[in-house]
């Protein structure tokens, strides 16, 4: 894993905060250019230093990525289509990030700090099912296995083959005879083993039935799910954590603490000019479609580089090269509400994830709320393209879920109330999810301070990486220490 993570092929934490010296000649005026949590990390820590610094977000609400929908959420994707949520009071779905790890001390210190109150993400559930289809699925294709079932079958079957080898004096040569019993004793508990016979049998927890054949498990796939302890991050890690009603409440709790004033919304920022004096920005108010000039020391543009990349700004050639040469991934998330948590009651299933090959991507249960009468799924979830369809029409593209989900849970039919589906590609002010590849070059020359102006945004981050919002927090760290570093030197 340490080797992992020195190649940059492990999302880690951001590190330390900054810890920065020297105070700012009065009045230097800093604009940070979108109120994403990169923009906002950043600006908060300026003003903390003395910086007289404000941020312009193009959206009528803070956050960027980081959106809860829910009642009244509302979006028109780039092709015209308008959708406007309908779920129920108190209902919502992550639309972006929607789990933090344990180790993202980084993000998790900020909610700390700004009073974010946290739950617990569920991201395994021993009732949860595995559903793989298609002939190299072997005999347990389409159908719907536990994985309490997946867990303790394969572990018996491996222990009593394992207890074989030794009544066999196969590892005689390895272990002392106590250490042997020793062992023993271990693999008969751990895997419910007759204590006598050695054998696997079916037990009262792992549920109804006999148990799976060993080949049959491998055949089908499921133990490529299964790790001895979680990974530090991805679908099976813990103990991960998610703000109680919205991943949106970090990027509230910033804008609470530093002041509404600090932050201006619905204004879009068209143009940014830099000479050796200063920078002037022109943003357009969205509600209104006035212009307005605002002139600062420095800027530090925190917006998506899809965006950027349009933008009338005067980076240095290479730098807006860079910019140009990264691409974004299609992410799509869509939230499906439900009448009832028959998942709950029906299945006893509490939080988690189905672990499938269906084309949906992840299929997820709401981490909150258990037991009330209403939730949302996640009706998909993921981070390629899935055929296409970001260009079917909205309605389609739930009826796509619903087709495959039904196949797994029945009831989704008659339970669906209303969904939202987001294509992050289609979005205005994001056009696409997080900046893909881990190429730690193009992010260092990302990264540098172009006379006046630096980039901050999850794309350029120094550490952890852009698809995690940890990524965001150390990308907002590194801008403000250069650019702070820019504005010491004058
Ligand atoms: C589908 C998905 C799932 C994810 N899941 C997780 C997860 O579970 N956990 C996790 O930690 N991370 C996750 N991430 C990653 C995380 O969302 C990002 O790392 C982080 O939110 C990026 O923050 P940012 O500030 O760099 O960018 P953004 O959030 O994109 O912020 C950019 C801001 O700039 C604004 N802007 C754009 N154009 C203009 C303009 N012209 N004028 C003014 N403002 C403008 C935008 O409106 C926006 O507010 C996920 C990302 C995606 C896409």
């Amino acid at each position: 894993m340490s080797a992992m993570s020195s190649w940059d092929l492990m999302a880690g934490a951001a590190g330390q905060r900054p810890q920065l010296s020297g105070r700012p000649a009065s009045n230097t005026r800093i604009l940070v250019l979108g109120a994403g949590l990169s923009g906002l990390v950043a600006a908060y820590e300026l003003g903390k230093l003395g910086y007289d610094c404000r941020v312009l977000e193009a959206r009528d609400r803070v956050g960027g990525l980081e959106w809860a929908v829910q009642r009244g959420s509302t979006h028109t994707e780039v092709g015209g289509e308008r959708q406007v949520c309908g779920f129920d009071e108190g209902q919502y779905v992550n639309v972006g990030p929607w789990r933090i790890p344990y180790s993202h001390e980084g993000v998790l210190g900020y909610c700390r700090e700004l009073g974010v109150p946290l739950q617990v993400f569920i991201n395994e559930a021993e009732n949860s099912y595995f559903y793989f289809q298609g002939a190299a699925a072997g005999p347990l294709a389409n159908r719907r296995v536990r994985m309490r079932e997946v867990r303790a079958d394969l572990t018996g079957h491996i222990n009593e083959l394992l207890l074989k080898a030794m009544d066999q004096h196969a590892l005689d040569q390895l272990l002392t005879a106590e250490d042997q019993e020793r062992l023993k004793t271990f693999l008969v508990r751990e895997g419910y083993l007759d204590s006598s016979t050695h054998a696997y049998k079916a037990f009262e927890n792992r549920g109804e039935g006999d148990p799976y054949d060993l080949v049959a498990l491998l055949q089908g796939g499921f133990g490529n799910r299964l790790r001895s302890v979680p990974a530090v991050e991805g679908t099976a890690a813990a103990p991960m954590f998610q703000p109680i009603g919205g991943m949106d409440q970090i990027s509230k709790g910033f804008q609470r603490t530093m002041g509404a004033e600090r932050i201006t919304l619905n204004a879009e920022v068209q143009s940014v000019h830099q000479d050796d004096r200063g920078v002037k920005v022109v943003y357009r108010d969205t509600r209104t479609g006035k212009t307005t000039e605002v002139p600062a020391d420095y800027v530090i543009v925190s917006m998506p580089l899809t965006i950027v990349s349009g933008l009338d700004i005067n980076l240095s050639d290479d730098l807006m090269q860079a910019v140009k040469d990264v691409t974004y991934s299609n992410s799509a998330k869509i939230g499906l509400a439900m009448k009832r948590r028959f998942w709950e009651e029906d299945d006893h299933i509490f939080g988690g994830h189905l672990y499938s090959d269906l084309p949906i991507g992840e299929f997820s249960y709401p981490s909150c709320d258990y037991f009330t009468r209403k939730g949302v799924l996640l009706g998909l979830y993921s981070n390629g393209p899935i055929g296409n369809l970001i260009d079917q029409p909205i309605a389609e593209r739930i009826e796509y879920v619903l087709t495959y989900a039904s196949k797994v849970h029945p009831q989704i039919r008659t339970e669906f109330e209303s969904g939202y589906a987001v294509f992050w590609k289609k979005v205005p002010y994001s056009l696409g999810g997080y900046a893909s590849g881990r190429n730690v070059a193009r992010r260092q020359r990302l990264s540098q301070v172009d006379n006046r102006i630096v980039i901050g945004s999850a794309a350029t981050t120094p550490r952890s990486a852009p698809d995690w919002q940890e990524g965001a927090v150390a990308a907002g760290w590194q801008a403000l220490e250069s650019i702070h570093a820019r504005a010491m030197r004058g």
